[in-house]
C-alpha cells in the first residue's frame, strides 16, 4: 500500500503545516502582487531544514528521500499558491540537486551550505528563446579561456531568474546535439550577466525571468559532471522535476475540489444549494476520482524512484496524467463558481490560471507522450 508514510514523515508534515499556516498563508496575496516570494522565506525554510531535504548531511542537508520532498510540496501547496512550491523546488530540487550530483568538492563546499541554509537561492537555466522542448538544440556557448569559461547567450522562462544568486546553466561547450552540452554554475553577480522579470498569466508569486550572458567569465571549476557531460545530468534531473510537477498537480486538484465543494455547499440557485443538484454531486465525484488516480500514479512513480528502480516511463505517465487532468479539473471546478471564478478575490481564479503552466514546465505533455511512446515500443523502426 502506497505511500508508506512513517511517524517521522508525519512529524515532518505537522511542523511544515504549522509553518505554512503562520508564515505563508497570511502573505501569499502580497507575494502574488510583488511577483516573487521574499528572500526571508528561503532563510526561514533553510533554518528549519526544509531546503536541503535530499542533500547530503555533510553539506547541511537532511539526507532524506523523495517522500519527504513529496510532503514538503503538498504542505507548501496548502499555502494557497503554486508560486511558493515552484520557487522553493526550482531552488532546492532543480538547481541545487544538480550541483550535489555533478559538482566537485570545491563547488559543493562553495554552494551547498548556503543553499541548504537559504542564504543563496538557485535557478535552473536550460530553456532558451530558440530551444525549449528540444534541449539538445541550446546555443548559449561557453568557450574555455585558461581557468575560466567565457559565456555568451541567453535563457528564458527561468524560475527564480531575478531573485537567484546562482544559475545552474546548460551551455554548449562542444559540437552540435546533446553530446556538446555542459552544465555550469554561474553566479548571478558575474559581470556581463543581466536579467529582467517576465510578466505571466499565472503562478504570479514565482519570479520568472529572461537572462542574458555577455562575455561572462566563470571559473571552469564550476562545471558539473565534466565537459560535454551535461545532457545526462539534465535528463537525470528531469525525473525529479517531473515527479515534483506530478505532486503539485495532484495537490492542485485537491485544493480545487475542496474550494468547489465549499462553494457548492454555501451558494444557492433556484432556492437550492448547488450541491443539492445531483449534476454537481456527480461532477465533483468525477473530480475526486481523477485526483485519487493522479496521486496514486504519482506515488507509484515516486516509489520506484526512491527504490532506485528504472522509472522514466512511469514518471512521464505520472507527469502527463496529473498535469493534463489538473487542467480538466480546473475547468470543472471553475464552472461551479460561475462569474465568481473570474474575480481576483476568488481563490478559484488563482487556482484556475495557475493550472495552465503545468502541462508546459519540466517537459510538456507532448514531450511526455513522445517519451512514453518511445519506451513502450510504439515507434516503428525505420
Ligand atoms: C511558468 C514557467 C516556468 C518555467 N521555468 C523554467 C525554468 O526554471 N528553467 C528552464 O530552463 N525552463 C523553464 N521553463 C520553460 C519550459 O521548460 C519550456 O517552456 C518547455 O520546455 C517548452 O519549451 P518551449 O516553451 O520552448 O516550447 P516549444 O519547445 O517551442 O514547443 C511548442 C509546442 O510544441 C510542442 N512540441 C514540442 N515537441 C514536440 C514534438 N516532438 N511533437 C509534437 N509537439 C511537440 C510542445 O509541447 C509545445 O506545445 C518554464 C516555463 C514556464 C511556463
Amino acid at each position: 500500500m502506497l505511500p508508506n508514510f512513517s511517524d517521522e514523515h508525519e512529524m515532518f508534515r505537522d511542523t511544515l503545516r504549522d509553518f505554512v499556516e503562520r508564515e505563508i498563508k497570511p502573505y501569499v496575496l502580497e507575494w502574488e502582487m510583488e511577483g516573487a516570494v521574499p528572500r526571508d522565506l528561503f532563510e526561514q525554510l533553510g533554518e528549519l531544514g526544509f531546503l536541503g531535504v535530499r542533500l547530503p548531511t555533510e553539506y547541511g542537508g537532511g539526507g532524506l528521500d523523495f517522500w519527504y520532498t513529496t510532503i514538503l510540496i503538498q504542505e507548501l501547496m496548502r499555502g494557497g499558491t503554486i508560486g511558493v512550491p515552484v520557487a522553493v523546488m526550482a531552488h532546492a530540487e532543480f538547481a541545487t540537486m544538480l550541483i550535489s550530483r555533478g559538482g566537485s568538492d570545491r563547488v559543493k563546499e562553495e554552494f551547498l551550505h548556503d543553499a541548504t541554509a537559504g542564504k543563496k537561492i538557485g535557478a535552473l537555466g536550460v530553456s532558451e528563446p530558440n530551444a525549449g522542448s528540444d534541449v539538445a538544440a541550446i546555443s548559449t556557448r561557453a568557450v574555455r579561456d585558461g581557468d575560466d569559461y567565457i559565456v555568451n547567450g541567453s535563457k528564458t522562462f527561468i524560475t527564480n531568474g531575478t531573485i537567484s544568486d546562482y544559475i545552474t546553466t546548460a551551455v554548449r561547450t562542444g559540437g552540435p546535439g546533446y553530446g556538446g552540452i555542459s552544465l555550469l554554475v554561474i553566479p548571478a553577480d558575474t559581470p556581463g550577466l543581466s536579467r529582467s522579470r517576465l510578466r505571466k498569466i499565472g503562478t504570479h508569486a514565482s519570479d520568472t525571468a529572461e537572462i542574458a550572458f555577455e562575455d561572462c567569465r566563470v571559473p571552469a571549476d564550476y562545471l558539473l559532471g565534466g565537459e560535454n557531460g551535461g545532457f545526462k545530468l539534465i535528463m537525470q534531473g528531469f525525473e525529479g522535476e517531473r515527479l515534483v510537477l506530478s505532486i503539485i498537480a495532484s495537490m492542485q486538484m485537491r485544493l480545487m475540489s475542496e474550494a468547489a465543494r465549499d462553494y457548492g455547499l454555501e451558494r444557492k440557485v433556484f432556492g437550492q444549494y448547488l450541491l443539492g443538484f445531483q449534476v454537481w454531486q456527480h461532477r465533483l465525484a468525477d473530480v475526486l476520482t481523477k485526483t485519487e488516480a493522479a496521486e496514486t500514479l504519482a506515488y507509484r512513480a515516486i516509489d520506484l524512484y526512491v527504490r532506485g528502480e528504472p522509472c522514466d516511463r512511469i514518471v512521464s505517465m505520472a507527469k502527463l496524467f496529473a498535469c493534463e487532468t489538473a487542467l480538466d479539473v480546473a475547468r470543472e471546478c471553475a464552472q461551479i463558481f460561475g462569474g465568481m471564478s473570474h474575480m481576483e478575490e476568488c481563490v478559484m481564479a488563482r487556482l484556475y490560471r495557475d493550472s495552465l503552466a503545468l502541462t508546459i514546465g519540466a517537459g510538456s505533455s507532448e514531450v511526455m507522450r513522445e517519451l512514453i511512446a518511445r519506451s513502450s515500443g510504439l515507434v516503428p523502426e525505420k
